[in-house]
């Protein structure tokens, strides 16, 4: 009831939520109550949160930010969204997105941008802008999200909060609305690495539903919490401290840095020299990809269909043109063309090539180094509608967390201190499976 209230009162002015569940929660709640008054619930019983609106959910409607899915009901849950059930969440509703997760302010939403609580002429970032900005604003504990090319750790860093995005495999993605599938993670955000750490928990391990979904066995986060980093290797890319990087947010960054060699971490100058290709190689690879999983919007299926088609062809064309919105159509447009027959060597099947030497670049530092560490992103929250009209600025934004995702390794973003109000993200980068050293130092900060 206390973060119904606040919802109530605070979300009109964030937007943060697009359906909440206010009968079910209870339903489940009252369910928790009479656990724990039993002495047998769970450190996640009765926790309430929100889950970003790409994950399935049981009869609750669940809309992708897209007219597209305006009248979508799914008839299953997620994998993650049942993993956090049977530990006892309680879910409260259906936090805001960008459309399909394209995009990093939460201005393509067709429910409406979401406003970044710390200032709400600002954007929260994005995708995951809604599951951030209610987090930060306290309308519930903590809340899922999903990361492509870094939509949970730049809005984690808009909002100041802690957002972890697991390795590539770690969470099923079996129920979550394809993006990109090469590059889609379920993650956490939430107010510390130890409450990150205890939904991680919930969330991580093998479903044999999704076949990318990785067997190794999910160590205890929690566990790890509080063990020393004394001798911790912490690499530095040059590329993400060069041009475009904000000298407020440098010294942020820096001053965190300072603080874990305090702590016995040594700092050491790496590079990663194909760093700089993962904008222009993501966007080859996240829209072709795109345009292929969202083939299936069709009108036909599921999801808007246009009033009174005139054949087959009118019911795709016209279902498509009014369901999705411009950002959307824009990456379908990039995407076939890349992979087009006469073009598909020379963009796709390059972009791939170059993915490989970028996580070659990985592979390498982590022969030296145990984290690899910088900002999350390049400067704190930008105005709304700052960059609505400038696509290649937009992505841009995401010039530091994009990497981790073609490499298909762990990042973490961890509040460090504000520049003028506004927040300030550091990035973690651990090597496969690190999810718990990435934890772990972060915990150290808080
Ligand atoms: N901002 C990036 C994009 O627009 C990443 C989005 C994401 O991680 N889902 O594609």
């Amino acid at each position: 009831a206390h973060f119904f209230e606040r919802i109530e009162r605070l979300d009109p002015a964030l937007n943060s939520c697009i359906t909440i569940d206010h009968d079910a929660a209870l339903v489940v709640a009252d369910a928790a109550d009479r656990r724990l008054a039993a002495g047998d619930g769970g450190p996640l019983t009765g926790i309430p949160i929100l889950h970003k609106d790409i994950l399935l959910t049981k009869g609750l409607r669940t809309s992708c930010g897209s007219r597209m899915l305006d009248n979508f009901v799914p008839p299953f849950d997620a994998t993650v969204v049942e993993r956090l059930a049977a530990a006892g969440t309680v879910m409260l509703g259906k936090a805001n997105m960008d459309e399909f997760a394209m995009g990093s302010s939460n201005e393509t939403s067709y429910y409406g941008p979401v406003r970044n609580p710390w200032e709400t002429t600002r954007v929260p970032g994005g995708s995951s802008g809604g599951s951030a900005a209610a987090v930060a604003a306290r309308l519930c504990t903590a809340a899922t999200g999903t990361d492509t090319g870094g939509s949970i750790r730049q809005p984690a860093a808009l909002c100041g909060i802690t957002g972890i995005k697991p390795t590539y495999g770690r969470c099923s993605r079996y129920g979550m609305i394809a993006f990109a599938s090469s590059l889609d993670q379920a993650g956490v955000l939430a107010r510390s690495a130890a409450d990150a750490a205890l939904l991680l928990q919930a969330m991580a391990g093998f479903d044999a539903r999704d076949s990318t979904s990785a067997e190794a066995p999910v160590p205890d986060y929690a566990a790890t919490l509080e063990d020393d980093i004394a001798g911790l290797r912490i690499g530095l890319p040059k590329e993400y401290f060069g041009e475009g990087l904000d000298t407020g947010v440098e010294t942020s960054v820096r001053a965190a840095l300072a603080e874990l060699e305090k702590q016995g971490a040594t700092l050491v100058d790496i590079s990663l020299p194909n760093a700089p290709l993962s904008v222009p190689v993501y966007y080859v690879v996240a829209p072709a990809e795109c345009s292929s999983n969202l083939a299936r919007f069709d009108g036909v299926r599921y999801g808007h269909r246009c009033e009174a088609p005139a054949d087959l062809a009118d019911l795709y064309k016209r279902s498509r043109a009014e369901g999705f919105g411009p950002e959307v159509k824009r990456r379908i447009m990039i995407g076939t063309y890349a992979l087009s027959a006469g073009y598909y060597d020379a963009y796709y099947l390059k972009a791939q090539q170059l993915r490989q030497l970028i996580a070659g670049d990985f592979r390498r530092a982590f022969q030296d180094v145990d984290v690899i560490m910088g900002p999350t992103t390049p400067t704190t929250a930008f105005a709304l509608g700052a960059k609505t009209d400038d696509p290649v600025a937009m992505y841009l934004n995401d010039i530091y967390t994009i990497a981790t995702n073609l490499a298909g390794l762990p990042g973490l973003s961890v509040p460090v201190a504000a520049v003028n109000g506004l927040p300030v993200g550091l990035q973690m980068i651990g090597d496969y499976f690190a999810e718990g050293r990435l934890l772990n130092v972060a915990h150290q900060l808080q």
